[in-house]
């Protein structure tokens, strides 16, 4: 029975290309701006800060808002 042994190189392993700056930035960017949306929805609209009139939004989000330690009631 003939075995054979693989041999170790000596290159260097495959790193991953690098993603450009330019590529990451308008996402980013849409995800920070949709994230600030959402910390506002689940923080502040309530009562003064509402835009939204009603207690729907805010009947919604209730739960997230204790989660969070957000003042409510
Ligand atoms: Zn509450």
């Amino acid at each position: 029975m003939a075995q054979t042994v693989a041999q170790p190189t000596a290159t260097s392993p495959v790193l991953p290309a690098a993603l450009p700056l330019k590529a990451i930035a308008p996402w980013a960017a849409f995800f920070g701006i949709l994230m600030l949306v959402l910390l506002y929805f689940v923080g502040a609209e309530q009562g003064a800060t509402a835009v939204v009139s009603g207690e729907g939004v805010h009947e919604w989000v209730h739960d997230a808002r204790h989660l969070l330690g957000f003042p409510c009631h």
